[in-house]
């Protein structure tokens, strides 16, 4: 049988594992929707990678105590592959199925960056936490469906160029690839050169109307490999999803 998973982080079980609390919106669903009661049995995830087996103890208006039977494998596994998407912002509609589809398919982090072309500011600071807000739960909604027991990490927005300069200081060990329609070399020949475990890889795809020169000027000089697709032009969005397939498959889980 399919599990009925529910999601609680790490601060709503009790220091000793034993037992965990759902949230007031955890138990409208468990309640309104599904009708639990109490005995009866669900699984757990923290979004942090763990799942439980519990059983519920105590319903209540906004909230259901639960008891933690054991901690069992996640639904699903996670992927191997440690993958960071960071991809400009876009419109409203098209940032969402972004993260949406890259949590379906294993993303481990999303970074929203602010580029040069970018279709989309910010206007304030308001506006970026409301955002980030609603992506934050758009990611643990596709967690929860995919069977995942992590919710991937959604940063807030930064600059392309603090990105491009920071990790080029901090990391050695993990795999820089700046998409680009507009040349590079090819996802084969680039990947090629790397041992099949590559583990760790940063993918940065840019807004609808591209990356600069500079930018990919300042990519280059900070040791990203600029990869082309070939083919047609894809949108964004289109080009975000289709990157996390495709590293997954050479390197992930996605068989
Ligand atoms: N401004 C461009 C299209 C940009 S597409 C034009 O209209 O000609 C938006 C982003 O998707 C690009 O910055 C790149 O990161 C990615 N992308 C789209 N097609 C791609 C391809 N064939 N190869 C690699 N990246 C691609």
């Amino acid at each position: 049988m399919t599990r009925r998973r529910f999601y609680a982080p790490p601060a709503a079980f009790a220091a000793d594992e034993k037992s965990a609390t759902l949230s007031a919106e955890e138990t409208r669903h468990a309640r309104d929707v599904l009708r639990l009661q109490s005995g009866d049995e669900i699984f757990v995830f923290d979004g942090a990678g763990r799942e439980f087996q519990c059983s519920v103890k105590t319903i209540r208006r906004d909230s259901i105590d639960l008891n933690v039977i054991a901690q069992v494998d996640p639904a699903r596994p996670e992927s191997t592959l440690d993958l960071t998407l960071a991809i400009a912002l876009l419109k409203g509609e098209k940032f969402d199925l972004v993260i949406q589809k890259t949590t379906e398919l294993g993303v481990k982090r999303i970074a929203p960056l602010d580029t040069e072309r970018a279709d989309v500011r910010l206007r304030d600071s308001d506006g970026a936490q409301k955002r980030l807000a609603r992506w934050r739960r758009i990611a643990l909604e596709a967690a929860k469906q995919a069977g995942r027991a992590y919710v991937p990490e959604i940063a807030a927005p930064v600059p392309f160029h603090s990105v491009a300069v920071t990790e080029a200081e901090l990391s050695t060990n993990v795999t820089r690839l700046m998409f680009s329609e507009r040349g590079g070399r090819s996802l084969a020949e680039v990947t090629n050169n790397f041992a099949r475990h590559t583990s760790s890889v940063i993918a940065a795809v840019g807004p609808e109307g591209g990356w600069t020169d500079d930018e990919i000027e300042l990519a280059r000089a900070g040791g990203w490999e600029i990869v082309t697709l070939g083919g047609r032009i894809l949108r964004a969005e289109t080009a975000g999803i289709a990157v996390v397939a495709l590293l997954q498959h050479r390197f992930g889980d996605l068989v």
